[in-house]
């Protein structure tokens, strides 16, 4: 038997949207797949604004430009998270201000968060790990008081929710991936959800280049030129027209990742209740979207134990980040505020089981036992 860790899932529409895209003539990004990506965004998230990016790290870097990131200000962000929430600060200057993450969730610490705040504190990054929410309410009431602009790397957590509402809703602003990894994926992609309506009218000369091409489209003026610093975070229409098809079936993809989620949380239950392990957990304001299922070993010798265990049955299971506090970029241009206890002890023992919508129940069994048996044998 193999089991990878990741497999890109299928959706109906993908062939047919794609041959119609083609069919329209039309394949930069004002075509009408993007238009329907982004309708569907301000449907299901009632946002102002919804911008189908590249990437997610594209749509991130947006946000900071619209956020006007520069030299001398700071960013706080949690150090336990991928490259590109750290990097698009650095990327403009900025100083990214690493806090310690929650142990059950791995989420940013609200505590450490507030202790880490300056007068040069422009942007707060919280990061949904594993698709579920941070503290959202308490970061919101603190951006209140401090002035900050919240921009959530919410990469993972498409149809996710928090207190009842998709986590893309909460922030000034949200970044969504759909890289092949996420739950819901068009090869490479991502969107920028604008929630703040201070950051529409820039967000339409940003996105293309600088420009008010737009406005042009629209008729509303007769040339456009350069108006403001942009880039081009337009994603094709090829791209777009699969990730209506996956978006439009994102429930059903979803609702098979959870029954994975919920056998292996099953699964587990024993072996946490002995003491071998720590399953991860879900705040009850949230409700997951199985992007990862994630356990924590004893120790971080146990975890490569395990992981060398499952490699042998054909299972791949994966750490995850280094982080970013420790790596040579985030040395150069970061700085650490409090203490890293919780990322640094939890990063070397957590360990992520394989997770995608077409495994079957045979399959997470069989990891189940597999699991089971290696701690039977020690
Ligand atoms: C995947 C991921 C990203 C990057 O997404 P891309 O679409 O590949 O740019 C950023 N942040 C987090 C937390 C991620 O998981």
């Amino acid at each position: 038997m193999k089991i990878p860790f990741n497999v890109p899932p299928h959706s109906s529409n993908e062939e047919k949207y794609i041959s119609q895209a083609i069919g329209f003539r039309k394949l930069s990004g004002e075509g009408t797949f993007n238009k329907k990506c982004a309708e569907w965004f301000k449907e299901h998230l009632h946002c102002q604004m919804a911008v189908i990016t590249p990437s997610c790290t594209s749509a991130l870097e947006m946000a900071m430009v619209l956020a006007d990131i520069g030299p001398g200000d700071e960013v706080i962000l949690p150090s336990f998270t991928f490259t590109s929430t750290a990097n698009v600060v650095a990327l403009y200057g900025a100083t990214p201000v690493f806090v310690d993450v929650e142990p059950g969730t791995m989420n940013i610490d609200v505590a450490a968060m507030e202790k880490a705040i300056t007068a040069k504190t422009k942007v707060v990054m919280p990061v949904h790990y594993a698709g579920i929410s941070c503290q959202m309410d308490k970061i919101m009431a603190l951006s209140d008081k401090h002035g900050f602009i919240v921009i959530a790397d919410a990469a993972q957590g498409i149809f996710a929710s928090y207190q009842g509402k998709p986590v893309g809703s909460f922030g000034h602003m949200a970044a969504y991936s759909f890289h092949e990894t996420k739950n819901i994926v068009c090869g490479e992609g991502g969107a920028l959800i604008i929630n703040d309506p201070r950051f529409v009218a820039r967000a339409e000369i940003v996105r293309d280049k600088g420009t008010n091409r737009q406005q042009f489209l629209n008729g509303q003026v007769d040339k456009y030129t350069w108006q403001d610093k942009g880039s081009s975070y337009l994603q094709s229409e090829l791209a777009a027209a699969f990730l209506l098809s996956q978006l439009e079936e994102g429930s059903l993809i979803t609702a098979r990742r959870l029954a994975h989620w919920e056998q292996y949380h099953e699964g587990f239950a024993e072996l946490e209740k002995a003491g071998k392990l720590t399953r991860m957990k879900v705040p009850s304001d949230c409700e997951g979207n199985a992007h990862i299922y994630y356990m924590l070993l004893n120790s971080a010798d146990e975890r490569a134990a395990l992981w060398s265990y499952l490699k042998e049955a054909g299972i791949q299971s994966t750490t995850h980040y280094v982080p970013l506090h420790s790596a040579p970029a985030g040395i150069r241009f970061g700085r650490v505020s409090g203490s890293m206890k919780v990322t640094d002890d939890q990063a070397n023992r957590l360990l992520r089981m394989p997770m995608w919508a077409d495994l079957t129940k045979e399959d997470v069994s069989f990891v189940v036992n597999k699991v089971r048996q290696f701690f039977a044998e020690k």
